[in-house]
């Protein structure tokens, strides 16, 4: 990729903190990992696309680090969790076999899986050396009758945001507006009312959390064309520019899918989030504005009043039991603020917030929620997140993954909110698992028998001989 496209992508105008100096590579800082790469962002953003055949084109370790590292849940096709790789060695290297291999790789996962599409990821060896990905490409589309998608991500342009930005412009330029979506079916047309189409931008149905929402969607009349990237398929993808609407719901990435699209196309587009119960109402009240249908509006509110109603009394027995417990939340983007409203709502009190991944605008809606002296926290390492942990009495550490064997070691309760996690969160319905999942943490009995002192210790201490006179 030209360095002027790099600069052009790091310079994302919808983007809150795109004055601030533009960074390459993160640097790592001692004691902490370093957090992924440009190829592992761009993937990340693209593997839920179900069923499009992935090939990492590169040595293994590149795949083999990233592969299906995202909990993403599929409704249907499973090909997304084949990991491919080109697997480079040093003598294919030395040798050129590059794009040879390469163009074998494409038609060998075309005959065997037969895909709708396959993307074809770049990665730091294979930009090194020069191959012509874009031309294997376009040759390989051609002799396979598939299209082709290059991914031009080589890890070192920079960091894991400015993979899944390369990973929106790939879609930007290879695949939205490339069909046209099919007609509404006759099974979901309803008597009076009139389906609008719709698109949700950064929604990767972790943990299947999706299906929580989509049903509400149905009912209103609202058709989702595609949403990029959970449980998507490709031919959904491509026909994302006809939606009406569309929503941008992790804040960070792929913004500039929305804005392209809203350039190109003309489709407005908000940011929201389908986490807690407000926040829930809110993203269908904002369609419904954004759409301007006054039926779909008084309809919107109805089900919301509806949903609202059953969500408070499936809550009400947990939030009797977390009322003023106090919470240290690490996490990045959308999730710093969304979840703080959600966990208030529950009763909880956030006692910081990791803001290390989360945007100006990110930061002002925490403000929002947890005043002017919100406790923000940007470094993630172990010390810090224990140290402050305890500082701050609180009951619970609400993390990613990483942090899972910081707080087991730690002996203190945790639930995991990233990516890898096992449990939906999304939507009304969610809301009511979080709540479950963090109750049971927190009154784990489990914490208080790892606390104290093993009986051996114990027995120990009684055989100790006293000394006499
Ligand atoms: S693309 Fe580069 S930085 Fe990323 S995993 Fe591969 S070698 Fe490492």
């Amino acid at each position: 990729m030209k360095t002027s496209h790099l600069a052009e992508l790091q310079n994302e105008p919808a983007c809150a903190h795109n004055a601030k100096e533009k960074s390459g590579c993160a640097r790592p800082k001692p004691g902490a990992t370093a957090g992924g790469c440009s190829f592992d962002g761009a993937q990340i953003a693209l593997l839920p696309i179900a069923d499009v055949a992935h090939i990492v084109h590169g040595p293994i370790a590149c795949a083999g680090a990233s592969w299906d590292n995202r909990g993403s849940r599929s409704s249907g096709p499973t090909l997304y969790k084949i990991g491919m790789t080109t697997d480079l060695s040093e003598q294919d290297v030395i040798m050129g076999r590059g794009e040879k291999r390469l163009f074998h790789a494409i038609a060998q996962a075309v005959t065997t899986y037969s895909p709708a599409a396959v993307f074809v990821y770049v990665t730091c060896v294979t930009a090194l050396i020069g191959d012509d990905v874009e031309a294997v490409c376009k040759a390989a589309q051609q002799h396979c009758g598939v299209p082709v998608i290059p991914v031009d991500c080589a890890g070192f342009y920079g960091t894991k945001n400015l993979g899944n930005r390369i990973a929106g412009e790939a879609m930007l330029t290879h695949v939205i507006g490339t069909r046209e979506p099919p007609p509404v079916p006759e099974h979901a047309q309803r008597p009076g009312i009139r389906v609008h189409d719709i698109s949700l931008i950064g929604e990767y149905n972790i943990a299947g959390e999706f299906w929580h929402v989509a049903p509400l969607f149905d009912e209103l009349g609202l058709r989702i064309l595609s949403t990029l990237s959970g449980d998507a398929r490709f031919h959904e993808v491509q026909t994302m520019h006809r939606a009406e609407a569309s929503m941008v719901v992790c804040a960070k990435a792929l913004l500039n899918v929305a804005r392209g699209i809203e350039e190109r196309f003309g489709v407005p587009y908000f940011e929201g989030s389908f986490y807690g119960v407000a926040d829930m109402s809110q993203a269908l009240r904002a369609f419904a504005d954004l759409i301007d249908d006054d039926d779909l509006r008084a309809r919107t509110d109805i089900l919301i009043a509806r949903e609202e109603a059953r969500a408070n009394a499936a809550l009400a027995p947990w939030r009797e039991r977390l009322r003023g417990r106090r919470v240290l939340l690490y996490t990045g983007g959308v999730k710093s603020w969304s979840i703080v409203s959600a966990l208030q709502d529950l009763g909880m009190e956030v006692v910081a917030t990791g803001t290390k991944k989360s945007t100006e605008e990110d930061k002002a809606r925490i403000r929002e929620l947890m005043g002017e002296n919100a406790r923000m926290i940007d470094d993630g390492s172990p010390k810090a997140l224990l140290t402050a942990y305890k500082d701050y009495r609180a009951d619970v550490l609400i993390a990613g993954g990483r942090n899972l064997y910081t707080a087991l070691k730690a002996r203190i309760p945790f639930l995991d909110i990233n990516q890898e996690r096992e449990f939906g969160y999304a939507g009304y319905a969610g809301m009511s698992e979080l709540a479950r999942q963090l109750a049971l943490t927190i009154d784990s009995p489990v914490w208080t028998a790892v606390r104290k002192a093993p009986p051996w210790a114990a027995a120990t201490v009684r055989n100790t001989p006293r000394a006499l006179g």
